[in-house]
């Protein structure tokens, strides 16, 4: 159970970490299941930056290969069954098509040759795993069988495709809040809404002597210090911006890179269940996967600028160009009207000396101790990718152990063999315990899509929503996109939600399925209203002022 509790920031910790994107909630579990008292700040709702807006896969990166990035590939391929063990409900298998053109680039043989190794670094794959999970061989597709799979690809010059095997982060922002609650259940202290404005520092000649943050609580403008034996910052893209308070130079660079989805109306009518590694000409490609009856395509990647995240015009045009130019003349082109909604995040890269450009740059981690700049007490972690976050972490308290806490005796946990927060069991197939708690709530009175979103994305806490409702059928009421009024009130008395956005981007799934009407923030704000301790016109001014931020956010109003 998230609960939010600020007050307890007041206690002294062993670590506190600055970020709640995935990054931080690994190194807030990893540390507190090893024994360590954590606390985790975080400006906005946890993950609710770049870890909310990925293309949802837990992968290897079979293009980081064309980059020769081999050690990259092989710690996510490792990560990927680490992950996909530990919450079966919550990852998925997928097929994955890579067509090859006559004037593909690079060419099938090539293609075939990073298949290949691609396979071989993954030689662990299948270790513990049920039918379910296990990952088969690559294998070549002919062009008529490629073409009867995803008819909607363009047939002329086709010579047929690889499949392979990744994995699906069904809903990454609720798997994040299981790794979050893990941490929680392990003894760690998550705040979200609450920012580090600067370091406690104790000036000792040229040394600054790091000894805890100075925070802010959004939620009612109160300052706050906590106090720890060392700091992680985990602030992804913003990890300079938080060591700038410190007025000298930490020697961390950041390259930010913009990355932007669509979800669209099903290319090829619904019937493709497999997603297409999709290569134009111009060499730009984007992965087109089905997702939850649409197609979720992206990503991109550009260079930007100023600290403003936002998808534009360009953005969408630029995923739309690429998608349609591997269409055939069967398949009716995308336009900006297909769009339903975009996701924007910004990539945490490395900068690297020789790089050219944030597309080929590395997507490896770096962690930065700054004692060599005459900073004690803190440390930061640069870039790395959600699959990967748990090996960071892990990597991140060893040195943890290492240096500054040495002194602390550590619990001997491993993280590699452990469930995520409301996982049926380990290691299994979730088929069954998934269809025996839809039977249980279609019983109760739910719809078939509305129980078959509470088992997959609660798991174990299948039974909390499902007590709610007993407890009161009005709570069985669903919006369009199947969620429940019960996923509601546990939002916000059970999972650490604060605003309408926490409870509907990343609680629910309304706000990653589509556009959100203003009718359904009310419908959210009624119930949640009386928990969060608003009265009629607050709950008004927060409808008011949410509709307005997805209105702004909505590319199709950018200019
Ligand atoms: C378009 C795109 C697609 C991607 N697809 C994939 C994929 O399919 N698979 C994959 O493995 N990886 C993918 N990635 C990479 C992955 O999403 C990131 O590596 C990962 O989410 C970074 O997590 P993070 O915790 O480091 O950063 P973030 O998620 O950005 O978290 C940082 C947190 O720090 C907080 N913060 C910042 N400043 C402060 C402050 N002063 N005080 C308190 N809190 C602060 C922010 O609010 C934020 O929540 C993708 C990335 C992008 C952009």
């Amino acid at each position: 159970m998230l609960s939010r509790p600020v007050e307890r920031l007041r206690e002294r910790f062993d670590v506190a970490i600055v970020g709640g994107g995935i990054t931080g909630i690994w190194v807030a579990r990893e540390a507190a299941s090893r024994g360590l008292k954590v606390a985790l700040v975080d400006r906005g709702d946890f993950g609710a930056e770049t870890s909310a807006a990925t293309t949802k896969y837990i992968h290897g990166g079979i293009r980081y290969l064309e980059q020769y990035d081999f050690g990259v590939v092989r710690e996510s391929l490792r990560e990927r069954r680490i992950l996909a063990l530990g919450a079966p409900h919550l990852v998925e298998q997928t097929k994955f098509i890579m067509p090859a053109w006559r004037w593909s680039k690079p060419g099938a043989p090539i293609l075939g040759a990073g298949m290949a190794l691609y396979d071989l670094l993954s030689y662990d794959r299948n270790r513990e795993a049920p039918s379910s999970l296990r990952i088969p061989h690559p294998r070549w597709m002919s062009k008529k069988k490629l073409l009867k799979s995803v008819p909607w690809l363009e047939p002329s010059g086709l010579l047929g495709a690889f499949a392979y095997h990744d994995t699906l982060n069904v809903h990454p922002e609720r798997l994040l809040l299981a790794y979050a609650k893990s941490a929680e259940a392990a003894g760690a202290v998550l705040v979200n809404h609450c920012r580090a404005d600067a370091f406690v520092v104790d000036h000792r000649g040229e040394q600054l002597v790091v000894e805890g943050i100075r925070a802010t609580d959004l939620l009612n403008g109160e300052s706050i210090e906590v106090h720890a034996g060392v700091i992680v910052n985990a602030a992804g893209p913003w990890i300079d911006s938080v060591l700038a308070t410190l007025g000298r130079d930490a020697g961390v660079g950041v390259d930010r890179s913009k990355g932007v989805h669509v979800l669209t109306r099903p290319i090829g009518g619904g019937t493709v269940r497999d997603a297409v590694f999709a290569r134009a000409k111009s060499g730009r490609h984007v992965i087109v996967s089905p997702w939850m009856g649409k197609s979720f395509i992206g990503p991109t990647d550009t260079p930007m600028g100023g600290e403003e995240i936002r998808a534009d015009r360009d953005d969408v045009r630029s995923i739309l160009d690429t998608v349609n130019s591997t269409m055939g003349r069967s398949e009716r082109p995308l336009t900006a009207d297909d769009v339903e909604l975009t996701t924007v995040g910004v990539r945490p890269l490395i900068k690297a000396p020789g790089s050219e450009g944030t597309y080929t740059a590395s997507r490896r981690h770096e962690l930065y101790h700054h004692v060599k700049q005459g900073i004690e007490n803190v440390w930061t972690i640069g870039g790395g990718k959600w699959t990967t976050a748990r090996a960071t972490a892990e990597e991140m308290v060893d040195e943890l152990f290492r240096h500054e806490l040495k002194r602390l005796r550590e619990v001997k946990t491993n993280s590699r063999r452990g469930a995520a927060f409301g996982t049926f069991a380990w290691a299994r197939d979730a088929g069954p315990y998934l269809a025996d708690a839809g039977r249980e709530l279609v019983e109760a009175g739910l719809s078939t899509k509305s129980a078959e979103i509470v088992a997959r994305l609660y798991g174990t806490e299948y039974v909390d929503i499902l007590h709610l409702v007993l407890g009161d059928r009005r709570l069985a009421e669903a919006l369009p996109s199947g969620d429940i009024a019960a996923q509601v009130v546990f939002a916000v008395s059970s999972e650490g939600a604060r605003t309408l956005s926490d409870i509907i981007d990343r609680r629910l799934i309304a706000g990653t399925v589509g556009r959100v009407d203003r009718e359904s923030l009310e419908w959210v704000a009624r119930f949640a209203a009386p928990l969060l301790g608003w009265d009629a016109s607050r709950a008004e001014r927060e409808v008011s002022r949410e509709d307005a931020r997805r209105r702004a956010a909505d590319f199709s109003r950018t200019a």
